[in-house]
This record gives C-alpha cells, structure tokens and sequence, in this order.
C-alpha cells in the first residue's frame, strides 16, 4: 500500500517514533524507513528536506539509530515506569554527540544549529527530552500499534494516536462485541 506519513505524535522524534508500524505485535512489525521511497516521503512530511546526498543507507542507520535509543527511553516513560541505566546511557551519548556537532547561531535564547539531516534529528532528540513535558506522553491504548505521542489535549484525555485509526478500530470491536454478546450500550 502507498505509504502516507502520519504525523500525530507532536514532535519530531515521536513521530520519528511512529515510523515503525505495529510496534507492539511481532508477526505485524513494519520500519516504515527500510524503503528508501518511503523514507524519502517521511523527510519530505517533516520538512527535513532531504537532499541525494545525503539520503540512502547510512541516513537511514542513523535515523534507525536515533529512533530506538529515543525509543528505549521513552516507552518506559510513557507507562510511567523508569527507563533502564543502559538505555539512558545510550541517549546521553547520542545528546552529547549531537552538541558537540551543533554550532551555536545565537545566545539568547540559546539557538543551535546542525548541517546535516542526522545532526538535526539528533538535536531534535535533545530537545524533546530538554524541553517538552513528558509527563504528557502517551502510549497509543490499541493493544498492538505502540505508537507515542504527546497529549495536549487540555483536559489530558487522548488515548489513541489517532481517532480516526485505532480509535475507530477499538470502537467498531466494542460495537460487535455488543452484539454478539446480546449486552445493551
Ligand atoms: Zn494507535
């Protein structure tokens, strides 16, 4: 099927995140970035505007490389859980990395910037770690898709990475269950 990239999860790196289909299910599991089309489509999507150069397989190590690390660290925080020594270990090098190659453009507020597609996707993790409130990520509610996103609904209520995806699905399964069980809404 043609893919299209979702964009739903509030941040770069979170829908960096979502770039694996059906996480959470290990016959279904799909990395969205493996074809270098699709890659292609998501870089263009988030406006990271790739250029030949630069696109092709190690780019999409790198990506990979970025998203599982974020990953490690943020699955657990989304089910309110702390992540593990090695994995947070793991994302302070990759930060670290990424500063050491960022030059900072401008002190106040401070303002880095970074050359290439790796570099700023690298600093994109940073900053979602140094500047957004983690207390809102969630773990899509669907059993198998494991997608993360940041709820900023006001009243912190969003259970599904999208409703019209997994929402819909989870409604159309209670819809049957009801019937075939005779229960009433
Ligand atoms: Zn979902």
């Amino acid at each position: 099927m043609d893919y299209r990239p979702e964009l739903v999860g509030g941040h770069l790196v979170l829908d960096l995140v979502n770039t694996v289909a059906w996480r959470l299910d290990d016959r279904r599991r799909v990395d969205r970035l493996a074809d270098p089309g699709n890659l292609r489509k998501w870089l263009t999507a988030t406006g990271l505007e790739p250029s030949d150069r630069e696109a092709g397989t190690a780019l999409h190590d790198t990506l990979v490389h970025c998203r599982e690390t974020a990953y490690a660290v943020l699955h657990p925080l989304a089910l309110g859980a702390e992540p593990a020594a090695d994995d947070l270990a793991v994302l302070r090098e990759l930060i670290e990395d990424a500063v050491r190659k960022a030059s900072l453009v401008s002190s106040r507020p401070l303002t880095w910037h970074a050359d290439t597609i790796a570099d700023r996707v690298r600093l994109s993790v940073w900053r979602l770690f140094e500047d957004e409130d983690l207390s809102r990520l969630r773990q899509c509610d669907d059993g198998e898709c494991g997608w993360l996103f940041l709820d900023r609904s006001k009243n912190g209520s969003r259970r599904w990475c999208s409703s019209a995806d997994c929402g819909n699905r989870a409604r159309a399964r209670r819809h049957y269950q009801r019937r075939h069980t005779g229960a009433s809404a």
